[in-house]
């Protein structure tokens, strides 16, 4: 067992080890937390410094630890919550705005049993930017959120991941509470729903578990891609959801993908979902990511006075990050840590050297073969069909969408589409883009399309 004061004495021998500016850097800031079956527990001040001391120093810390006596096979670095490296975008701090459990219906007995989960103090409406992808996904959000009787049942929110569901769907909770703290609001992910389920049927409470979910004002459920092939636990699920429909008592759900697609749901079910108002948040575009940098980088720079960025920055990574809010917002906290560690302004350079495995991933290009393949399976038609010379309507307009999408996701040229789409000319190919972008103007199904295609090849 390892106790303090083996640590401190491994300090001293890290001293030696890693020197003496090392050592002030990246270990002394480190926080002992404790020892269980061979894996010692540190804090540290962010994600990125755990990762950095884990990659550099890790070898080093379990030997000076080995040194002292102690068996340390692995070491694992956490951030104590109030350290959290990500904004607290509230105006409280979040050290005084905790992790709320959710408050199904505080003082029912059932509550103790069946919490929600918590709910983030950082996903608000105020931190939530809002751009062309996600303005109507936002406008739903908060129509649901003014607690008004129940116009749309249920809001079904889908989008691709780190898209803002999440965020959203607890900024949704906490504007109900905030404007009526009696509302009994339970939010929960699919997966909880489920554990949930099968715990109650386990203890034999499912009647309490019955009740509590019916008696909620709004039910929120996040993910429910989630029981997709999970039958009980669907079946429950119908119950419940079509209790509450019957009360007219509001539902949201999220998903990372429309109704119609989830496979290995029931029919009813899914068309329960779709009975509702169903919006999708649109991939980010460019405008929206800069407008998301910035937000971050207001709060950056109340946190780290003194730190520059220069110009051209916010906009490189703008432009470069496109997979999800996530990964950009992962990178915009790596970059203010190394840089306010090291002591230097945020540069290009500095980002690029700081962030080149991100940088690296998000280059990934899908290729003209994969987008053909993709396209003719979602359309059911052959791939060589969608490459030949066929022109009737249900094979040339794939192929359109597939030249459409090899122009836009890929950094080829015209001509050479042409090529791999047996030979065209480079105005074949030009002519079945615009169509495409014409069509896309007006027929939203065709959209929906482009969009789900677009998804799943940037998967
Ligand atoms: P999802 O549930 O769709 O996978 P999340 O809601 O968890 O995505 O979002 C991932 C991260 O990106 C969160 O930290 C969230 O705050 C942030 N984020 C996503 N969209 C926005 C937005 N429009 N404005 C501000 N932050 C956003
Ligand atoms: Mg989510």
């Amino acid at each position: 067992m390892m106790t303090d004061d083996v640590w401190t004495r491994a300090c001293d021998d890290l001293v030696s080890r890693l020197g003496r500016n090392n050592y002030l850097t990246w270990i002394e800031p480190l926080r002992f937390l404790g020892q269980t079956s061979g894996i010692a527990r540190f804090g540290v001040p962010t994600t990125f410094f755990g990762d950095w001391v884990s990659r550099h120093f890790g070898d080093q810390i379990r030997a000076a630890l080995g040194a002292c006596g102690a068996t340390v096979e692995r070491i694992e670095f956490c951030i104590p919550r109030q350290a959290q490296d990500r904004p607290p975008e509230t105006e409280a701090p979040v050290s005084e705005q905790p992790r709320r459990p959710l408050l199904a219906g505080r003082g029912s007995p059932a509550d103790a049993e069946l919490p929600g989960a918590p709910l983030d103090a950082r996903f608000t409406f105020e931190s939530f930017v809002v751009g062309k992808p996600n303005e109507l996904a936002h406008a739903a959000a908060r129509r649901v959120a003014e607690g008004a009787a129940v116009t749309f049942n249920p809001l079904f929110l889908y989008g691709g991941v780190g898209l803002g569901k999440t965020h959203l769907m607890h900024a949704i909770a906490q504007e109900l509470i905030a404007r009526n703290p009696a509302k009994r609001v339970l939010y929960l992910s699919a997966e909880q729903f489920m554990y949930r389920f099968i715990q109650a049927l386990r203890d034999k409470q499912i009647m309490d578990f019955k009740e509590l979910f019916r008696s909620v004002d709004v039910l929120m459920v996040d993910d429910v891609q989630f029981i997709a092939g999970k039958d009980s636990t669907q079946e429950e699920f119908f119950h419940t959801f079509n209790a509450l429909v019957d009360q007219n008592k509001q539902i949201v759900f999220s998903a990372d993908r429309a109704p119609g697609e989830i496979k290995g749901i029931q029919e009813r079910i899914r068309s329960r979902m779709q009975c509702g108002l169903i919006v999708d948040l649109h991939p980010t575009d460019y405008e929206l990511r800069l407008g998301i940098l910035q937000q971050k980088v207001d709060y950056y720079r109340s946190q780290y006075p003194g730190l520059k960025i220069a110009p051209g920055v916010l906009e490189f990574l703008a432009h470069r990050i496109t997979t999800n809010v996530r990964v950009l917002e992962g990178a915009l906290t790596r970059l203010f840590a190394f840089a306010s560690l090291v002591g230097r302004e945020i540069t290009l350079e500095l980002a690029q050297d700081c962030l080149s495995d991100i940088l690296r991933a998000s280059d990934r290009k899908v290729s003209i073969d994969e987008i053909q393949r993709r396209v003719a399976e979602h359309y059911n038609i052959r791939l060589a069909d969608l490459i030949g010379p066929k022109r009737i309507r249900t094979i040339a307009r794939p192929r359109q969408i597939a030249m459409y999408l090899s122009k836009h996701m890929t950094l080829r040229s015209l001509p050479e589409i042409g090529r791999r789409f047996g030979g065209r000319d480079h105005t074949t190919i030009m002519h079945g883009v615009r169509k495409i972008e014409e069509m896309m103007a007006t027929d939203s199904q065709l959209a929906d399309d482009l969009q789900l295609l677009r998804r799943m090849l940037e998967a």
